[in-house]
Parts: C-alpha cells; sequence; structure tokens
C-alpha cells in the first residue's frame, strides 16, 4: 500500500514533520473511526480526522441543525438549519476530504444499538453530550475493546481523556460515580463558548491520531483539564479500578516490575 501523488501533495506538511511517516499515514488511512455526536466536539473532531486522512468514518447523531447550533458547531451553515447532523456532516466532510469514506448514521446511540455500531471501529470518539451515553459508550467500548477518546465542555470548561480498554483507566475507573440525571446542568441551561468545544474536540482527533498511529503519547491514565478561563491546563492522574464494573475483567497487561533487568 502506497499514497498517490495526490495524497503526497494533500498530506504534505504532516508528511514533512519528524514525528510523522508514511507509515503512519498508511495507518490511518486503514483506519476507521467512529464519532459520537455532530455537535460542538464531534464538529471540530470529525473535521481533523477527515483532513489529516482517516479511511473511514461514521458519525452518529439524530439531531437536526438548530439555529442556536451554530456558534459551536462549525460543520453546520445558516442555510443547513433543519438539516440531520449526521448527513449535513457527511456532505461537508466529503467537500473537505473526498478521499475519505465518511458514513451518516441518524440515530441516537443507546443500549440497543450500541454494539452494532460500535463494532468494527478502530476508535471511538466520543462527542455527545450527556452523562447516560457517555457510561454507555465506555461500557461498550470495554467490552469490544475498541481504544476510545472522551471529552465533554460546559461554559469555559473542558476535559479529555484517551483510554485502551484493559491497559489504561477507563472513564468509568477515572469518574466511577455516574452524576444523578439533571444534577450537571446541560450546554442548554448552562451555555458553552463555541470556541472551547473547537480546542476540546480539536484535542480528541489529536488523540485519536495518536491512538491509531503510535505517533505520540496519548493521554492514558491522564486527564487533561482546560480551564478557558485562564487558559491553564491540568493533567490529572487516574489509574484502573480492581472493582471497576466496565473494565475490571478485562487483561491487564504484564506488571512493568517483571520486565526489569533486576527481575529477569
Ligand atoms: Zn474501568
Amino acid at each position: 500500500m502506497t499514497l498517490t501523488d495526490a495524497e503526497l501533495e494533500r498530506y504534505s506538511r504532516q508528511l514533512v514533520m519528524p514525528e510523522w511517516s508514511g507509515a503512519a499515514q498508511e495507518r490511518l488511512r486503514s483506519a476507521r473511526a467512529m464519532v459520537i455526536g455532530a455537535g460542538a466536539l464531534g464538529c471540530p473532531a470529525a473535521t481533523y480526522l477527515v483532513a489529516a486522512g482517516i479511511g473511514r468514518i461514521g458519525v452518529v447523531d439524530d439531531d437536526e441543525v438548530e439555529l442556536s447550533n451554530l456558534h459551536r458547531q462549525p460543520l453546520h451553515l445558516t442555510p443547513d438549519v433543519g438539516a440531520r447532523k449526521a448527513e449535513n456532516a457527511m456532505v461537508k466532510l466529503g467537500f473537505l476530504n473526498p478521499e475519505v469514506v465518511v458514513e451518516p448514521f441518524p440515530a441516537r446511540l443507546e443500549d440497543l444499538n450500541a454494539e452494532a455500531l460500535l463494532t468494527g471501529a478502530d476508535v471511538v470518539v466520543d462527542c455527545s453530550d450527556s452523562f447516560a451515553t457517555r457510561y454507555l459508550v465506555n461500557d461498550t467500548c470495554c467490552s469490544l475493546g475498541i481504544p476510545l477518546v472522551e471529552a465533554g465542555v460546559l461554559g469555559l470548561f473542558g476535559l479529555v481523556l484517551s483510554i485502551r480498554p484493559g491497559e489504561s483507566a477507563c472513564y468509568r475507573c477515572a469518574f466511577p460515580v455516574e452524576p444523578p440525571a439533571g444534577s450537571v446542568p446541560s450546554c442548554r441551561e448552562a451555555g458553552v463558548l463555541g470556541a472551547i468545544g473547537g480546542v476540546l474536540g480539536s484535542l480528541q482527533a489529536l488523540e485519536a491520531i495518536k491512538l491509531l498511529t503510535g505517533v505520540g503519547e496519548p493521554l492514558c491514565d491522564r486527564v487533561l483539564q482546560f480551564e478557558g478561563a485562564t487558559a491553564a491546563p491540568t493533567v490529572i492522574a487516574t489509574r484502573r479500578r480492581a472493582d471497576c464494573p466496565a473494565c475490571c475483567d478485562l487483561v491487564r497487561p504484564a506488571p512493568a516490575a517483571a520486565a526489569t533487568p533486576e527481575r529477569v
């Protein structure tokens, strides 16, 4: 598998990076991502995955574009009000990079369809806007063994975490107590600045690219919190919980100590 002349030109500014390579580009091209939600996080996340040359991407969203979405969801433009978000995202992403196969899923991810929707993905990027969906995506990715990038935004604040099931802390390990429904205000109630979605959604694309290509070090066992008011990032270490109902039965890697020369 080699890159075409058009691909060499399209991706020339990342191919020239010392950290990147033709092999990394080909790994990205052979990968399939599923993006849950085509909103404030999903628009930038899908945009940068498609622009970078992911091979296939599915976009799951059952909403329609509303005027009040446009300040933070830049794949959806004023003439798109009333369109299905998943299908509109497919059109816009197709304009951006026709080399990528974009699959729209105009559905709400829920218990009955989560496994079917996520099976076959090489990475899942969770850009959903509810805690119930976030825990469901986490649990499904753990049971299917699919790497996952979680994020959330509200107001001027956001966080992001990468997960390799069975190797690093899952979302439920990091946040074991699911907030009761209605206890945390939604974007509709508390508001959100569009650029915060841009920051965190772009970080999700970066994390997914790192997980897929092996380039860089994903935010596994680390939660990155970003306070937009001061532009202050904080990285908080987390780790797997032995009693985590989502991932405790998954195989743990051999302890690092077993591989040290002293123990051989
Ligand atoms: Zn866990």
